[in-house]
């Protein structure tokens, strides 16, 4: 069997997180160096490594991640607006080969990447 990601040993509860939101395909975990006072990662349970390794077949599922962006942002009380970010790659800065979407929002942010 094929090791398992970071991110799905926390989904079997190998590894404690603080977890903001589950269903069918994905769950939403507290990150836990957080970036903003709000930092919380979207993972499906499907273990894509990387946005650049999804699939066609996959298009509902990461339709679903940013969906699941409203979901958590509602929970956590970003009625003001969040940023949503994928690394994808080193370049990017991904550490963990597990695709996710950082939900970043409880502060104005200036700084501007695009
Ligand atoms: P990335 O650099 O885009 O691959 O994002 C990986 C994220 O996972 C980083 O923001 C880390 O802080 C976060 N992270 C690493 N380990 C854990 C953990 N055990 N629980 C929650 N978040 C984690």
């Amino acid at each position: 069997m094929a090791d398992l990601t970071l991110f799905q040993m926390i989904e079997k509860g190998q590894i404690p997180a603080d977890f903001v939101h589950e269903d069918d395909l994905c769950f939403a975990i507290r990150d836990i160096n957080p970036q903003a006072p709000t930092h919380v990662l979207i993972i499906p349970r499907k273990p894509i490594a990387r946005l650049n390794e999804a699939q066609a077949e996959d298009a509902a599922l990461l339709g679903h991640l940013l969906l699941t962006a409203q979901t958590v942002a509602a929970k956590c009380g970003l009625e003001k607006g969040y940023r949503v970010i994928i690394n994808n790659g080193p370049d990017a800065g991904e550490t963990v080969p597990h695709v996710h979407v950082h939900i970043l929002g409880g502060k104005t942010m200036g700084e501007r990447l695009v």
